[in-house]
């Protein structure tokens, strides 16, 4: 765990895809401790890594765990929530969460099943005890430690919410921000660009990703996955207008970004993908 800010504390994952190899520990997780309580944020794809999680929390503080919250729906961000159980943690998400956690409930037991042997019992599922509808926000206190909580319409998913620590002014954005991995949309490419500008004009001492190292310099960090966005959609626009297939751009589109990112290759191909088709209709 890496304090980056005074009783913010995260632990970045490793830039794994999820595949032969995948062990849950792929994404940002962490925790933030105010004077009278502590949040989780994400608690990592498996429930050994949320019991890892717990140990480096009462390590550092006594204090009861009152927030676990979830930024969206992924696998590598919710299966470590059954370790808060017995912590009596009030488990916080974006209202789709409970339905889109319920729909790809199957999908991730077999992806826990074959990547990491996990049977389908223990692929524990908790869902969030209170919900944030889209486009409002909410306040919660750890003690002289506000946190505002924002659930955005579809961007990345259709389940991402951001938390702002009001007093460093960090934000922690989930996987509205990409730093080092190559971004994923598996929401709205459009939603996914209009959240990232409105994200940019705000003023953030500090942003920590859903994935990569946190960074202290916000602006540069959503300008450049913003371009990739808005590249990967110029450039889908045009191919569909010039009656390229599906195939052929998988191949082809965005490729001069594939130094900026890790993982980039097979992430892209995803991303064109899914982003081509809703856009053939558009
Ligand atoms: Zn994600």
């Amino acid at each position: 765990m890496v304090e980056v800010q005074p009783g913010l504390f995260v632990h970045q994952g490793k830039h794994l895809d999820i595949e032969e190899g995948y062990d849950g520990d792929i994404c940002n997780i962490g925790f933030i401790i105010g004077k009278q309580s502590i949040a989780v944020i994400d608690t990592g794809g498996n429930l050994k890594i949320g019991q890892d999680l717990l140990s480096e929390i009462r390590r550092r503080s006594d204090l009861p765990i009152h927030y676990v919250i979830n930024t969206h729906v992924h696998l590598d961000h919710i299966y470590g929530n059954a370790a808060f159980l017995e912590e009596g943690a009030t488990y916080l998400g974006h209202e789709n969460l409970p339905k889109a956690m319920q729909l790809r409930k199957a999908f991730y037991e077999k992806l826990n099943l074959d990547f990491m042997g996990i049977k389908s019992n223990e692929s524990i599922q908790i869902p969030p005890s209170q919900t944030i509808k889209t486009n409002e926000e909410i306040i919660i206190d750890l003690g002289d430690r506000p946190l505002k909580i924002k659930a955005f319409p579809e961007a990345h998913t259709n389940t991402d919410i951001t938390i702002l620590d009001i007093n460093s002014k960090t934000l922690w954005t989930g996987d509205l921000l990409f730093v080092e991995r190559t971004p994923v949309i598996d929401g709205d490419i459009h939603g996914f660009i209009d959240v990232l500008s409105a994200l940019e004009k705000e003023n953030y001492n500090m942003v920590v990703p859903g994935h990569g190292t946190p960074s202290k310099n916000p602006e540069q960090a959503f300008a450049k996955i913003k371009a990739y966005l808005k590249k990967l959609r110029d450039e889908i626009r045009l191919a569909i207008d010039s009656g390229m297939g599906l195939d052929e751009a998988t191949q082809t589109l965005v490729q001069d970004e594939s130094t900026n990112w890790v993982l980039f290759n097979i992430q892209n191909a995803r991303n064109i993908n899914r982003v081509f088709p809703m856009m053939e209709w558009e």
